[in-house]
């Protein structure tokens, strides 16, 4: 059925006029996932009677014609990293299996009173760690358009459940690249807002100073719209914005001319698939004939980030994980001989290889002798990488580079080598030490068929920027048109 490769701004207008209901919608998305989910495994919960009953909630504010916004009745899928009260919360790992949270987090809150439908809770890497969705406790997620290759990570049922057809939308988050690469390996639309912009209450933290909330879109406009409904200062979180939102929907049509586009050349480098670079230049070709100029820029503290990243991602991580202990929440091993042994048994059976690989290289970065060789310095580069941002858009408005080096990969290629799997995140991870925002949209194909992203930075709080460059591409190309066939 067509419905199920709509965007959410047309599914709304749908609902508006009575074209369809949410109940209709919800159930026709409900068979699709039974039909398609047995293959993709996008899904590890699905809502079902509960959903239902929100659909029926939205179909009755619609028809009232009270309080709509543009996702009333619309049905979406959730990372399974957010809590949502009553529904389990996995964050795909053994040790939060049966964990059913008694509130929600602030994202599924506003998506709720929005009028949103939430169909499941979707797959992602244990604690959101990867980039391929393999390191889930409970099964991989197949990539839309190529069922023997990852969908890409850790927000990776996120990602392939738009580009399957199996919700509208969804929300994922981004701790080095987890929205935006996803979204470039399944063809769809990725946005990290600036760090601060949504709200991480009863988001399960990974590492607090660089994780964000954000849509996994259809199409641009659709991420506007999300955006909008999950931004702003919560009381909360002390980490949160005051700024105002703006109305993102809104300011999509400004167009691209006369506006700077930075590249940076240390994005365009050896090691990138040579059909990604083609598309990808042919991206900036279509932004310089909408009128755009194309400036060079330089980061050139770019090649340090990936460790660092390793290093304040890692540390914080063992820190917030700490927390799952057996005593508080989810899985505890019955058969210890006292505390110390429940706390050994319960961690060494309910993390993953990859979850307790970053715990143990946090606890070493942050131990006295090593903390100011480690932990201190890579702040201390983090801040310069943070300066290289700042002093590039002095002479530019928006830095345009590919999401990821190269498209998606086969399962199992890069599990055994983890530097390899890291090196996935190259061109996202700056952007989450800066805390700026970032896009990735689909700016075409690899000759085998795979998706290709682009990926646009922006200034600190200037989403509004980014989205209106992403839409004057998205408006000049047809990319966000084509689906897999699934
Ligand atoms: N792939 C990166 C990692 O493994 C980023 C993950 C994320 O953004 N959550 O840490």
């Amino acid at each position: 059925m067509e419905e199920f490769f709509e965007p959410v701004h047309e599914l709304s207008k749908k609902l508006a006029r009575g074209q369809t209901s949410s109940a209709e919608l919800t159930k026709a998305f409900l068979k699709r996932i039974d039909a398609v989910d047995p293959v993709i495994r996008a899904y590890i919960t699905v809502a079902g009677e509960g959903a239902l009953k929100d659909a029926e909630a939205a179909d009755r504010r619609l028809s009232k014609g009270e309080n709509i916004t543009p996702l009333t009745g619309v049905p979406i899928s959730v990372k399974d990293i957010f809590c949502t009260s009553g529904l389990r919360t996995t964050c795909a790992s053994k040790i939060l299996e049966n964990f059913v949270p008694v509130y929600d987090s602030t994202v599924t809150k506003k998506l709720k009173e929005a009028g949103a439908v939430i169909l499941g809770k979707v797959n992602m890497d244990e604690f959101a760690m990867g980039s391929s969705t393999e390191n889930s406790a409970f099964f991989k997620t197949a990539n839309p358009w190529s069922t023997d290759r990852v969908p890409g990570g850790s927000s990776g049922g996120s990602a392939a459940s738009v580009a399957a057809g199996e919700c509208a939308a969804s929300v994922g988050t981004d701790t080095g690249g987890s929205i935006r690469q996803p979204a470039s390996c399944c063809g769809v639309v990725g946005l990290k807002p600036t760090y601060g912009r949504v709200s991480r209450f009863g988001i399960i933290a990974f590492a607090s100073s660089l994780d964000q909330a954000g849509p996994i879109t259809r199409d641009v406009t659709d991420a506007a719209i999300m955006l909008g409904a999950i931004a702003g200062a919560d009381p909360l979180d002390s980490t949160s914005i005051g700024a105002p939102v703006p109305d993102y929907a809104a300011m999509l049509r400004g167009g691209v001319k006369g506006l700077r586009i930075g590249i940076p050349k240390e994005y365009f480098i050896e090691g990138i698939d040579k059909d990604v670079l083609s598309a990808v230049s042919g991206a900036l070709e279509v932004l310089k004939k909408a009128g755009a100029e194309l400036v060079d820029v330089s980061l050139p503290n770019t090649e340090y980030a990936v460790s660092v990243y390793y290093l304040v991602a890692t540390a914080e991580a063992s820190s917030n994980l700490a927390r799952f202990d057996g005593v508080k929440y989810g899985m505890r091993a019955q058969d210890a001989a006292n505390l110390l042994d429940m706390y050994k048994k319960t961690r060494d059976r309910g993390f993953g290889a990859e979850v307790k690989r970053r715990i143990m290289l946090g606890t070493y970065a942050l131990s006295s002798g090593y903390y100011d060789a480690y932990y201190k310095k890579a702040s201390e580069v983090r801040t310069l990488i943070k300066r290289d941002f700042d002093e590039a858009f002095k002479s530019c408005d928006v830095i345009a580079t590919p999401t990821a080096p190269t498209p998606a990969f086969r399962f199992g290629e890069r599990v055994a080598d983890p530097l390899t799997m890291y090196l996935s995140d190259i061109f996202t991870i700056s952007c989450n030490l800066a805390g700026i925002p970032g896009i990735s949209v689909p700016c075409g194909f690899t000759n085998g068929g795979l998706p290709v992203g682009l990926q646009i930075l922006g200034k600190h709080l200037d989403e509004g920027t980014l989205l209106m460059t992403a839409y004057a591409f998205e408006q000049a190309t047809e990319w966000h048109r084509k689906r897999p066939n699934i």
